[in-house]
């Protein structure tokens, strides 16, 4: 058994789509990156990543590359998944929490999971994702960003 951690942060500006787990959300402002800043999808990949002892995505995904601009997270997520099988392991589960202070995320976290479980390969129950508030304090709090911790646990094939 293999465990690893993600962690990301994005910033919030207005005027961008707000994409979290592959799901379009509707809000007055969206999360800024150079790829779609999907943060959830984003620290689940670390969290794969690290647990196969693999590159992290800020490597293998630069920001600096054009390919990736714009680029859809859940296509990225498809590719980690592929390289986790590539390095000999199977996913057992993820678990990850967003933390947001609006919009409220609950109503979409079905179809989150569900996006997820299916970029992964995974059953719905193998896709822990919760969302959180800080009750108003930090950044995330503030309405300035938002972030997610992921943990991923590999088994070796
Ligand atoms: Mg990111």
């Amino acid at each position: 058994m293999r465990i690893g951690i993600g962690y990301d942060v994005h910033r919030l500006r207005a005027g961008r789509d707000l994409v979290i787990g592959g799901v379009n959300i509707p809000f007055a402002k969206g999360l800024l990156g150079h790829s779609d800043a999907d943060v959830l999808t984003h620290a689940i990949m670390d969290a794969l990543l690290g647990a196969a002892g693999l590159a992290y995505i800020g490597h293998l995904f630069p920001d600096t590359d054009d390919t990736f601009k714009d680029a859809r997270s859940l296509d990225l997520l498809r590719q980690v998944k592929a390289r986790v099988d590539e390095a000999g392991y199977t996913i057992v589960n993820i678990d990850a929490v967003v933390v947001a202070e609006r919009p409220k995320l609950a109503p979409h976290i079905p179809a989150i999971k569900q996006n997820l479980a299916e970029a992964l390969e995974l059953p719905a129950e193998a896709v822990g994702i919760k969302a959180t508030t800080t009750e108003g304090l930090g950044f995330e709090g503030d309405g300035l960003g938002m972030s997610a911790h992921a943990v991923a646990l590999l088994q070796e094939k």
